[in-house]
C-alpha cells in the first residue's frame, strides 16, 4: 500500500507528487494519457502564463530554473542590485479581458514586504515544459508513475482507498485527485460542486488561413464576441456566447470553426486547414469541501472556471504546495488536531476569489450594450495608479493572505526572501520543504525552542540585509509566514510551531 495514491499526472498531479515524496511520503501516480507530450500541451496550444506566486513556488524548490529554460522564458535581473533594500519594480504579464495591465503604472509603495528575489514575476512557458520539470522531481524521488491508467473506480474504508483502473486495483492510505475539470474522482465520489452556467464556447486552434490579413492581432472584441490572433502563425482563439451550447462530444470541423469565426469576426476569412482544435466554457464550478474522508481534490478537479486572465494552473500549483506538507504530516502521524482541513478552510476562499474573478472578465465581455460601458469603466480604472495595483495584487499570486487569527499583518502571507549576509536565502532554506525558523538576532531561547523540532524546522540564525523590523520569523513549508515577532518571544514561537508542525520531540 502506497501512502498517497494521486489520480492524474498532469501539472497539479505530478508537482504534488514530488511534494509529497519530498516529505518522505511514498506515492503512487495514475495517470489516464500514455504519453505526457501531446501537441495540445506543446506551444503554442498548451502555451500557459505562471503568475509571480508560481514562479515563488518553484523557485523555493528548486525548480524555476529549469522550468524557464524548458520554457524557453528570458533569464532574469535578480532582484537588482542585491545590496540594496529596495525590491525592484514589479514587471507582469496578465491581462483583465484582454486588457493588458501597464506595469510601469504599479505603486510599488503599496505592495507590503516585498524583497528582491529571483521570482518577482511571471513568465509565459506551456503545459508540456511544467509537467516535464515536475514530472522529472517526482521521478528523482522515487514517485511511482503508472501512464496509460485511468481511474475508473474509487472506495474508501478505515483505513484507506482503493483505485480502480485496467481492471487492477490499487491501495493507498489517502488518495488524492488531480485528473483535472472533469474529474472522475469528483464524480465517483460524489463531492457537491456548485456555480454558475456558462454563457459561452471558447475555442483555440491551430490552423492555417488563407487572408489572416483580415484578422488583427491580440484580443477583438466585436458585437457578437471576442477573437484572438497571438504571433504564433495560425494560432487562433474564439468566445462565442453561444449559452456554452456547443457539443464537446462532437469532432471539432474545420467548417463549425470557420462558421464560428465569421460570424464573430464580422469578416469571410477562410480556414483552409484546421490542424489542431479544443474547446472549453466559462462554466465556473468549485467543490464545497475539498476533502471527503480520506480522498482530497487539488487543481482543476477541485475547480474550474473559464481561462480569461490565466489563472487556473496558478491556482492547482497553490493547491498542491498548499497540501502536500499538511498531508505528509498527517501520513506521518505528527499532524496537530484540524491541520488537514485547513486546507479546504486556506484554499477554498482563494478559487472561489479567482472564480469572480473570471466570472468579471465574462461581464466586460458579453455582447450586447451593457459590456462595452463596464469595459471601459474597468479600462479607465486599470489606467490610475490604485487600479492597476489592485489588479496587480490580485492576478500575481504574491498578496493573498491567509486568514491564520493573527493580527499581524505579514502573518498568512508569503514571506519575503530575506537574504542573510552570507548570501544564503530564505527561497533555499525551504528547499526541503520543511518549516523554516529565521532568528535574526541569533538568539539561544529560540534556538532552543526550534531544537524541540529538529529535522522538522530549520533553524537559520544571523543578520540579514533587510529585516523589515522582525527579529524572528517562522516559516511555514509552503513559504507562509505563520509567526513573526518584533521581539524574539519563545513561548509565541512554541506555540506557533506547535499548531503548524504538531508536537515536539523532546
Ligand atoms: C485555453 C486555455 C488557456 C489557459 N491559460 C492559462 C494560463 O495562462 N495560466 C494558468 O494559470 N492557467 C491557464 N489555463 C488553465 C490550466 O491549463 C489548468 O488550470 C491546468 O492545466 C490544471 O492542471 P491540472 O493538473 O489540475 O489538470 P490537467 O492539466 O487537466 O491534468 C489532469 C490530468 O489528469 C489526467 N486524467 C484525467 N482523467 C483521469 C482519470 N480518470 N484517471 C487518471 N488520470 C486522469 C489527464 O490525462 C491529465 O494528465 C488555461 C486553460 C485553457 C483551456
Amino acid at each position: 500500500m502506497h501512502d498517497v495514491v494521486i489520480a492524474g499526472g498532469g501539472p497539479v498531479g505530478l508537482f504534488l507528487a514530488g511534494e509529497l515524496a519530498l516529505s518522505g511520503c511514498s506515492v503512487l501516480v495514475l495517470e489516464r494519457d500514455r504519453e505526457l507530450s501531446s501537441p495540445v500541451k506543446a506551444l503554442p496550444l498548451g502555451m500557459r502564463g505562471l503568475n509571480a506566486g508560481s514562479a515563488e513556488t518553484f523557485y523555493r524548490r528548486g525548480l524555476l530554473e529549469a522550468i524557464m529554460d524548458a520554457s524557453g522564458a528570458d533569464e532574469r535581473e535578480v532582484g537588482a542590485d542585491p545590496c540594496t533594500s529596495e525590491a525592484p519594480a514589479p514587471r507582469d504579464v496578465s491581462h483583465f479581458a484582454g486588457m493588458g495591465l501597464d506595469a510601469a503604472g504599479i505603486d510599488a509603495s503599496a505592495l507590503p514586504f516585498r524583497l528582491p528575489s529571483p521570482a518577482m514575476e511571471g513568465f509565459m512557458t506551456n503545459l508540456e515544459a511544467v509537467a516535464t520539470v515536475v514530472a522529472e522531481r517526482a521521478a528523482a524521488l522515487g514517485v511511482e508513475i503508472i501512464r496509460g491508467m485511468p481511474v475508473t473506480a474509487v472506495t474508501q474504508d478505515d483505513k484507506g482507498v482503493t483505485a480502480t483502473g485496467g481492471g487492477q486495483e490499487y491501495r493507498g492510505r489517502w488518495l488524492v485527485g488531480c485528473d483535472g475539470g472533469r474529474s472522475a474522482v469528483r464524480e465517483l465520489m460524489g463531492f457537491d460542486f456548485v456555480g454558475t452556467e456558462p454563457l459561452f464556447t471558447g475555442y483555440v486552434a491551430q490552423v492555417t488561413f488563407a487572408d489572416p490579413q483580415q484578422l488583427p492581432l491580440g484580443f477583438n472584441l466585436t458585437p457578437t464576441g471576442m477573437y484572438l490572433r497571438t504571433p504564433f502563425e495560425g494560432h487562433l482563439g474564439m468566445n462565442d456566447f453561444d449559452g456554452g451550447t456547443f457539443d464537446r462530444s462532437q469532432p471539432l470541423t474545420r467548417e463549425h470553426l470557420q462558421a464560428v469565426l465569421r460570424r464573430i469576426s464580422g469578416t469571410d476569412v477562410m480556414l483552409t486547414d484546421v490542424h489542431l482544435a479544443s474547446s472549453f466554457t466559462d462554466r465556473a464550478m468549485q467543490v464545497t469541501s475539498y476533502r471527503k474522508g480520506r480522498v482530497l481534490l487539488a487543481g482543476d478537479a477541485a475547480h474550474i472556471h473559464s481561462p480569461l486572465g490565466g489563472q487556473g494552473l496558478n491556482l492547482g500549483i497553490g493547491d498542491a504546495v498548499n497540501l502536500g506538507w499538511k498531508l505528509a504530516a498527517t501520513v506521518h502521524g505528527t499532524a496537530p488536531d484540524g491541520l488537514l482541513d485547513t486546507y479546504t478552510d486556506e484554499r477554498h476562499p482563494v478559487g472561489a476569489a479567482i472564480l469572480d474573478w473570471s466570472r468579471a472578465q465574462v461581464a466586460t465581455m458579453k455582447p450586447g450594450p451593457n459590456a462595452p460601458a463596464l469595459r471601459k469603466l474597468v479600462f479607465d480604472l486599470m489606467s490610475t495608479r490604485d487600479g492597476v495595483t489592485h489588479v496587480y495584487r490580485q492576478t500575481s499570486g504574491l498578496f493573498h493572505r491567509y486568514d491564520l487569527g493573527s493580527e499581524q499583518p505579514l502573518v498568512g502571507r508569503t514571506a519575503p526572501d530575506f537574504r542573510f549576509t552570507d548570501g544564503t536565502r530564505l527561497g533555499e532554506l525551504l528547499r526541503r520543504g520543511q518549516g523554516v525558523l529565521l532568528d535574526f538576532t541569533a538568539d539561544r531561547a529560540l534556538r532552543n525552542v526550534a531544537k524541540g523540532w529538529e529535522g522538522r524546522i530549520r533553524y537559520a540564525a544571523g543578520p540579514v540585509r533587510n529585516d523589515l523590523g522582525f527579529t524572528a520569523l517562522f516559516i511555514r513549508p509552503d513559504g507562509i509566514v505563520a509567526w513573526a515577532d518584533t521581539d524574539a518571544n519563545p513561548e509565541a514561537l512554541q506555540q506557533a510551531a506547535t499548531r503548524w508542525i504538531g508536537h515536539p520531540q523532546y
